[in-house]
C-alpha cells in the first residue's frame, strides 16, 4: 500500500479505533458457515468478514478474530495456548451458570451430542434481570487465553469462574453461548479447517487493497481470478514458512499481500512446518519417479525429528516435527548441539536451522538403537544427569544459516554449506549416511544396509534444481520415503485418530479390545472411520491405553465424527475425545459398506485390511493425521499396480 492510501485508512481507523467488535458479529459467522455446505460460498462468507474487521476496526483485531475461528489463541510453538476443556467441566459450569440440575445438562446433552446447543438452550430459557455489557472479541479473546493459562492450585475453580462471566454476559438471542462453549471445548465444528481460512485471508486482503486504491468504495470490484489464486499461494507459502498468523496479517497490512514471501523470511525462533516425504513401495518405482534427473539417497533414521535453531543471541531450542519447543524435553541435545556448532574449529556460525532426526544411541558400541528404546525416556522435567539413553543427532538438512535462508537454495548446495561448517562430534553429531547412484543393484544394497544399520529404509530426494529447494509443510514428490517392512503393504503406515474404544473380553477383561480409528478430512474438519484394530498390541499396550484413554471418554459422538450409524460394527462400545493417534499397519485398501475415510470422493469410504497397531505416535498433532485425501491417495496407486 501507498503511504496516501494507509495515511488515509489511518485517519478513517481513529473513528472506529476503541469501537469494540462484538461477539455476536463472529458468532453470527460461524452460524452461518455452519448451516452452509458450498466451500465456495463458506470462504466468501469467511472472506468478506475477514475484509469488514480490517475496513472497520484494527489489525490486531482481524488476528484476533482469525484466532478464533481456528480455535486457537496463538501459534503451535507457543505453550499453554490450548484449550480442549473437558465436558465434565464444562457441564457443570452451564449447570451452575444457568441453574439448571446436572441431571437436565447431562440428559439434553444425551439427546442433542451438542454441548453447544445445550449451553444455547439453557440460555434463552433463562429469564435475564439485567443486561450484563455485551462480550466482544477482544475481552472473549483474553479471557480464554486466561483460561488457558490457569494452572495450579484452584485452577478448577478459577477457569469455572472466568467461564460464568462469559456465559452470563451472552445474549439469548445470539449464538455466542453455542460457539463459547465449542470453542472451550476445542473445536468449532463448524466445517471449516484451516485451509479455507487462509484462502479467506488471502481473498480479504485482495479486495481490501483494491478498496483503498479505488476512487469509488461503493462500487463492487471484480478482482481477476489470478490474482486471488496467486494470493492464496502466496498466503500458504509464507505461512509454511513463518507459521504464526500475527506475523502473517501485519506483513499482509504493512508491504501487500503480494509482497508477502519477501517479508516473511525463516527466523530462528520461529519453527517452519517440516517439509514430509511421499511414499512408494519399492525401488523401480524411485526409479521411475526420478528418470533421468539427479538424485541423492539418505537413511532414514528411525527417531525423533529435530528442528534444531541456534537464535543471534547464542539460544539454542529444539522443535519437534509438530512444532513443539523440546529444549525443556532434550537437555543433553542443546549440549550437543553447542559442541557440534561451537566445536567446530575456525568457523563462525551465528544464527541457523538445521533439520535432523534425534536418534538413541548406544555410544560405547557405536550403534543405533531403535524408537522404542528412544520413546522411554522421560518427558518432562529430565535433567541432563539422569539420562540413561543417549542420543545421536543426525543433521540431513540446512535450511537457515548467519542470517541467510537456504531454502530456495538446491539440496546439493545445501549440503555443501551443512559439510563445510559443521564437524561430525563421535556418538553425538554426525551427518546422515548418503549414497548418490541410479544403479538399481546398488540401491538395493544400500536399503539392505540401512535396516542392517538399524534405520527404517531410504529417504530419497532430488539433487539439484529448484525441484530440489526445501518445501515447508509439503508432503512432495521430491522426497520420497522406502520403508524397508512396509514395501509389502501400501508402501507406509498410516496414522490414525482414535474416536472409540470396544469393551474387551476373555483376556482383555477390564481393558479396551479394540479401538475405532478414523482419518482426517483436511477439507471438512471431519473425522471419517476408517477401519477397527484389534491386533497388534501386547497385554501392557492394553492397559497402558486403557490408562490413557479412559478420562477421555464421552457420553456423545461428537458431532464432526462420520460413522455408519446403522452398522453395529462401526459404532463402538465407547467414544472418545479426539486426542491420540494411533500408528498403524495394514495388508491393503478396499472399499467399504461401513468405513467412510474418503466417502465424499467415493460415494463409499475406503477401509484398511487387516490392519495391525504398530506404536502411538505422540509426535503428531491430531491434525496430522493421515489426511483422508491421503487415504484415497493410497487407494488410487494401489488399484494402479494391480
Ligand atoms: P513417518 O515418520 O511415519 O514416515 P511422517 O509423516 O512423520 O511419517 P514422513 O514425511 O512420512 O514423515 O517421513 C519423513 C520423516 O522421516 C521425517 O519427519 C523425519 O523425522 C524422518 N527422517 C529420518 N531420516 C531422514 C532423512 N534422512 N531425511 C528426512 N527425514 C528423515
Amino acid at each position: 500500500l501507498t503511504e496516501k492510501v494507509k495515511a488515509e485508512h489511518a485517519t478513517e481507523k481513529l473513528v472506529n479505533e476503541g469501537a469494540a467488535l462484538a461477539y455476536s458479529k463472529v458468532s453470527n459467522v460461524f452460524e452461518r458457515v455452519e448451516s452452509e455446505s458450498s466451500r465456495l460460498a463458506i470462504t466468501a462468507i469467511v472472506s468478506e468478514f475477514f475484509l469488514e474487521v480490517l475496513q472497520q476496526s484494527t489489525v490486531d483485531m482481524l488476528v484476533k478474530v482469525v484466532y478464533l475461528f481456528i480455535n486457537r489463541l496463538g501459534p503451535d510453538y507457543e505453550p499453554d495456548l490450548e484449550l480442549g476443556l473437558g465436558e465434565t467441566l464444562l457441564i457443570k459450569t452451564i449447570s451452575e451458570c444457568y441453574g439448571r440440575p446436572l441431571s437436565k445438562i447431562r440428559a439434553d446433552y444425551k439427546e442433542t451430542g451438542d454441548l453447544g446447543i445445550v449451553a444455547q438452550k439453557s440460555r434463552s430459557g433463562q429469564p435475564t434481570m439485567f443486561r450484563p455489557a455485551r462480550l466482544d472479541v477482544e475481552g472473549v479473546f483474553n479471557t480464554l487465553t486466561s483460561i488457558a493459562k490457569t494452572n495450579g492450585k484452584d485452577s478448577q475453580t478459577k477457569k469455572i469462574n472466568l467461564i460464568n462471566r462469559m456465559l452470563t454476559a451472552c445474549d439469548p438471542k445470539t449464538s455466542e453461548a453455542k460457539f463459547l462453549i465449542r470453542s472451550l471445548e476445542g473445536k468449532l465444528r463448524i466445517g471449516l479447517a484451516e485451509k479455507t481460512i487462509q484462502i479467506a485471508i488471502a481473498q480479504a486482503f485482495v479486495n481490501f487493497e483494491s478498496d483503498c486504491k479505488s476512487e469509488s468504495k461503493s462500487l463492487k470490484k471484480k478482482i481477476n481470478p489470478q490474482t486471488l489464486t496467486k494470493a492464496e499461494d502466496i498466503v500458504r507459502e509464507a505461512f509454511s514458512q513463518v507459521p504464526n498468523y500475527e506475523m502473517l496479517i501485519h506483513n499482509a497490512y504493512d508491504h501487500g499481500v503480494m509482497n508477502l514471501l519477501e517479508h516473511s523470511q525463516l527466523t530462528p525462533g520461529v519453527p517452519l512446518k517440516p517439509m514430509l516425504a511421499k511414499p512408494t513401495k519399492s525401488i523401480t518405482e524411485v526409479l521411475d519417479r526420478f528418470q533421468g534427473e539427479e538424485f541423492t539417497c539418505e537413511y532414514k533414521y528411525d527417531g525423533e525429528r529435530a528442528q534444531v535453531h541456534l537464535l543471534p543471541n547464542g539460544e539454542v531450542r529444539i522443535y519437534s516435527r509438530n512444532s513443539e519447543d523440546m529444549s525443556q524435553r532434550y537437555p543433553d541435545l542443546i549440549s550437543i548441539v553447542q559442541a557440534g556448532v561451537f566445536g567446530s574449529q575456525n568457523r563462525k556460525v551465528t544464527s541457523m536451522i538445521m533439520d535432523c532426526e534425534a536418534v538413541a544411541y548406544d555410544r560405547k558400541n557405536d550403534k543405533i538403537l531403535p524408537f522404542q528404546v528412544l520413546s522411554t525416556r522421560k518427558r518432562k522435567s529430565v535433567d541432563e544427569n539422569d539420562i540413561t539413553v543417549q542420543i545421536c543427532l543426525f543433521a540431513f538438512d540446512l535450511l537457515y544459516f548467519n542470517e541467510e535462508s537456504l531454502i530456495t537454495k538446491s539440496l546439493a548446495e545445501r549440503r555443501k554449506v551443512l559439510f563445510d561448517n559443521f564437524t561430525p562430534v563421535e556418538g553425538k553429531f554426525r551427518f546422515a549416511t548418503q549414497k548418490n547412484s541410479s544403479n538399481l543393484d546398488e540401491l538395493q544394497q544400500f536399503l539392505d544396509q540401512s535396516v542392517k544399520d538399524s534405520c527404517e529404509g531410504l529417504m530419497v530426494k532430488m539433487l539439484n534444481g529448484s525441484d530440489s529447494f526445501y518445501e515447508p509443510s509439503k508432503r512432495s514428490r521430491n522426497w520420497l520415503k522406502l520403508k524397508k517392512d512396509y514395501l509389502a503393504g501400501v508402501g507406509d503406515s498410516l496414522d490414525l485418530v482414535v474416536i472409540g474404544g470396544y469393551t474387551g473380553r476373555g483376556k482383555r477383561t477390564g481393558a479396551y479390545g479394540g479401538f475405532l480409528l478414523a482419518s482426517y478430512n483436511q477439507d471438512t474438519g471431519e473425522y471419517e472411520t476408517a477401519c477397527k484394530v484389534g491386533t497388534g498390541f501386547k497385554d501392557e499396550d492394553l492397559s497402558n491405553l486403557y490408562q490413557k484413554l479412559h478420562h477421555t471418554e464421552i457420553l456423545q459422538p461428537k458431532t464432526y465424527y462420520v460413522y455408519d450409524t446403522t452398522n453395529s460394527n462401526a459404532v463402538p462400545d465407547v467414544w472418545f475425545e479426539p486426542t491420540m493417534l494411533f500408528e498403524v499397519l495394514t495388508a491393503d485398501l478396499s472399499l467399504s459398506p461401513i468405513y467412510k475415510a474418503a466417502h465424499l470422493e467415493y460415494g463409499k469410504g475406503i477401509s484398511l485390511r487387516f490392519p495391525r497397531f504398530i506404536r502411538i505416535r505422540d509426535d503428531k498433532g491430531i491434525e496430522d493425521a493421515t489426511s483422508s485425501t491421503e487415504i484415497a491417495e493410497f487407494y488410487e496407486r494401489q488399484a494402479n499396480v494391480n
